[in-house]
């Protein structure tokens, strides 16, 4: 078990857990450093680092930042942010104003399927009235009876090419990498293992995201098999960059991998909070 768990998700995105108790859970599980990292939103920190005073778990300010590089959707996870950056602030804006954009397209897609009422379906499974995700829409399959299961909801509706899919044509990486600067955060790659590259579009991917200042990729995710993780701690170590980890834990009936659950960083590459020496002490 891993004290360390720098992706994690939380009521103020597509998480089920409010804050307090992400953080609560944390201690529970033994997670003494913990990221709250939700999809471009910041409105949980406050709670979260509250939560961490009384609970003896070091909070970092983090989010998970949607992007678009060469057509893919790609997440950029940022720590160590300032929350009270402008440019971050107004790129959030503008991410959760995408949002509710694609949420009215997505509805229509689903109007032309015979699925009705599915924007007003997914608003109810909201937590954060700024914040609509697909996993909402998923969530409103399940509970209607259309789907037994949210990956069944991605499967056959809102996964990429399916029926219900809207693209989401947001940010692109770089400008995520940038927002994460222009707020003294680090940019961390996250789950490069989900995006299906090849070898060499892996490659770009990693170069293009240090050449903008991308500096770690996470290497411990729910989403690698071990095989992921050697080779991704290889190109970490290739291309220079810090190596991170975290669970992307929803919550313990959505996720596989619970806070904390995942093997500690092997010795000798360089993790992400070695950026950050003076917030951690050992
Ligand atoms: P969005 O960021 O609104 O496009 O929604 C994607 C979210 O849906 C992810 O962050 C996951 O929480 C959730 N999700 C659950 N299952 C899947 C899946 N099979 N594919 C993509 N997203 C999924
Ligand atoms: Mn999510
Ligand atoms: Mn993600
Ligand atoms: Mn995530």
């Amino acid at each position: 078990m891993s004290l360390y768990d720098l992706h994690t998700h939380s009521t103020a995105s597509d998480g089920l857990l409010t804050p307090s108790d992400l953080v609560e859970r944390a201690t529970r599980r033994c997670v003494t450093h913990l990221a709250l990292t939700d999809h471009d939103d910041i409105s949980g920190l406050a709670e979260a680092k509250a939560a961490g005073m009384e609970n003896a778990v070091c909070v970092i300010n983090g989010v998970e930042l949607s992007s678009v590089w060469e057509h893919k959707t790609i997440h950029v996870v940022g720590l160590f942010l300032d929350v009270e950056s402008v440019t971050l602030n107004n790129a959030l804006t503008d991410l959760k104003n995408a949002r509710h954009r694609r949420g009215a397209l997505i509805a229509e897609k689903f109007e032309k399927l015979g699925i009705h009422g599915a924007l007003e379906g997914a608003q109810r499974f909201m937590t954060n009235e700024r914040l609509i995700s697909r996993a909402h829409f998923a969530r409103f399959l399940v509970d209607a009876g259309y789907v037994g299961s949210q990956q069944k909801a991605f499967d056959r509706y809102l996964g990429e090419g399916k029926p219900a899919y809207v693209p989401s044509p947001w940010f692109t990486s770089e400008n995520a990498v940038v927002t994460i600067r222009a707020a003294g955060g680090v940019a961390v790659l996250a789950h490069p293992g989900r995006y299906k590259l090849t070898g060499a579009g892996m490659r770009r991917l990693i170069s293009e995201f240090r050449d903008c200042g991308g500096e770690a990729i996470e290497v411990f995710s729910p989403a690698h098999t071990p095989e992921d993780a050697e080779r991704f701690i290889e190109f970490a170590r290739y291309f220079g960059l810090k190596v991170s980890l975290g669970s992307d834990f929803h919550g313990a009936r959505e996720s596989r991998f619970d806070l904390g659950e995942l093997p500690p960083l092997p010795v000798g590459v360089p993790p992400v909070w070695s950026l950050r020496q003076d917030l951690f002490f050992d």
